[in-house]
């Protein structure tokens, strides 16, 4: 193992344990099963609803859907920009539409901005911005080089869990940015984003160590923990490196 990766994960909290000749980490190996999209989950709340506001809402989503996956990427940064259409941003100091180079191989994708990110207008600063920044240079990857987005383009107040109204609303950019960018592999980091990307329920625990395969692009999904999780339980840094182990296979496996 080279010195600069050492140095970075010592910054994870990782202590590498190397049997004499071997020059790379042994991870457990995850199970690299292939995993279809599941279905969609059921909300309660639409069942209910006065039929007539359900076509109204049906029918702009679907404009609105239309129209966004028709944008360039100006259009769509303009457009984030003056979004109004969830009550998220009645409470922003800004929106946070992403960062990175936006022919970036590798997509991570997060949940929400946090406090930070609504005060500087970017994803994933602060110390759990830092944390993904050692994690991503653990396997090669600097931060410019990589594509950095949430599920939520606005923060919800005090930290809380999107609303599934919320995740709706803003679905449409992120699946643009995301056929804009044609990226080669997402990292979804968290169990909002990882749920949220494949719809489902199923507990992030036994999300990760699988392929998963976005929609139809057939791009490859890999999920871990979120930096900010990790830094509230520092036990669960080694799982994430065995994650980013698995992805970069699984991303080697790709050429
Ligand atoms: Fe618009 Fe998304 Fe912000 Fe809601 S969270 S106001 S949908 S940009």
């Amino acid at each position: 193992m080279d010195a600069r990766r050492r140095t970075y994960l010592a910054e994870m909290g990782i202590e590498v344990w190397e049997r004499r000749g071997m020059t790379a980490p042994q991870a457990d190996t995850p199970t690299g099963d292939v995993v279809g999209a599941a279905a969609m989950r059921q909300r309660t709340d639409e069942a209910c609803e006065d039929p007539g506001n359900k076509v109204a809402r049906n029918t702009d989503n679907h404009d609105h859907a239309r129209r966004v996956a028709a944008m360039n990427w100006d259009e769509l940064a303009l457009t984030v920009k003056g979004c109004t259409r969830c009550a998220l941003h009645a409470t922003r100091t800004q929106t946070v539409f992403g960062v990175g180079n936006r022919e970036a191989e590798w997509l991570v994708i997060g949940e929400a901005p946090g406090a930070e990110e609504d005060r500087q207008g970017e994803p994933f600063v602060g110390r759990a911005g830092q944390l993904l920044n050692s994690m991503l240079l653990a396997i090669g990857l600097r931060r410019e080089e990589v594509y950095i987005a949430n599920i939520l383009k606005c923060r919800p107040p005090n930290n809380r869990d999107p609303k599934p109204e919320e995740e709706q609303a803003c679905r449409d950019y992120l699946e643009r940015q995301i056929r804009l960018i044609r990226p080669k592999i997402i990292l979804a980091v968290g169990r909002i984003a990882a749920q949220n990307l494949m719809k489902v329920d199923t507990p992030i625990g036994k999300m990760r160590g699988r392929t998963y395969s976005y929609q139809d692009t057939g791009i490859p999904v890999v999920i871990t923990y979120h930096p900010a999780y990790q830094l509230r339980s520092p036990l669960e840094k080694r799982k994430a490196w065995q994650d980013l182990l698995y992805a970069r296979r699984v991303f080697a496996g790709l050429a």
